[in-house]
């Protein structure tokens, strides 16, 4: 039951989000050169690939490694199996038994492992080995959602694309920017309501928040950044 409310549903409320983001974003760079605090593995990963080629197809294989696994552990497996398929025809070479090998300790790492074979044939067969950069083909391959669609999309090619996971949705329904009852129901609202120049920003920069400082028990309410733009619904113990 939401514990704060005025008549005006809080998600009709104008966002300061120059506020929101700016303040985040200092935060971001506070946490990352003072601590061992990372940003999230996928984002970790993308930049290691820079400009290159391969860069589509490391995204969304730790994306599919991620699903249900620490970051920590997501990210060694990705790079582990990534120095050893680089691209879907290595993968393939690899045979499924090599690929769950190396993506171990992953959650779900022989279903994952079956789902990147099956991803690999599909790019080799219809995409000439490249990954699309289109949601609704993204869509199409085995394992793949609307989060990790969104996250190929913003991190790998650049495009817009919101990615909502359990910290984003937390986070926005907690602050009352969002009511919603779902992470798909959270992306199609931002659509709505958040500028485009903060799409992409807004996973990196939350996933962390969430990793860090709103966590789902007990969050850090009192050292938090934005607690003027949070409505705190939903909030029971904080620290
Ligand atoms: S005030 Fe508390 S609940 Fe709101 S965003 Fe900050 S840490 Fe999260």
């Amino acid at each position: 039951m939401r514990s704060q409310g005025s008549g005006m549903r809080s998600e009709e409320r104008e966002q300061d989000w120059a506020g929101i983001f700016k303040n985040l974003e200092g935060w971001r760079k506070n946490i990352l050169s003072l601590t061992l605090a990372e940003d999230p593995a996928i984002t970790a990963v993308a930049a290691e690939h820079g400009k290159s080629p391969s860069k589509p197809w490391a995204v969304l294989l730790s994306t599919i490694l991620s699903l249900r696994t620490k970051d920590d552990v997501t990210l060694a497996a990705s790079l582990r199996l990534l120095s050893k398929a680089p691209g879907p025809a290595e993968l393939l070479k690899l045979g499924i038994k090599e690929t769950a090998r190396l993506a171990y300790p992953v959650g779900f790492y022989r279903t994952k492992a079956q789902s990147l074979a099956k991803i690999a044939t599909i790019l080799l067969e219809k995409y000439d080995g490249q990954v699309p950069s289109n949601l609704d083909a993204l869509l199409e391959l085995p394992g793949v959602g609307r989060k990790t669609a969104n996250l190929v999309l913003t991190e790998a090619f650049d495009m817009y694309g919101i990615c909502v996971d359990i910290h984003v949705h937390r986070i926005c329904n907690r602050a009352g920017w969002v009511e919603t009852q779902s992470p798909e129901k959270t992306e199609m609202r931002l659509r709505e309501i958040l500028p485009k120049r903060y799409w992409k920003k807004i996973n990196y920069l939350l996933v962390l928040y969430g990793q860090n400082l709103c966590r789902p028990i007990s969050p850090f309410c009192s050292r938090c950044v934005i607690s003027k733009h949070c409505k705190r619904l939903d909030v029971g113990r904080s620290r």
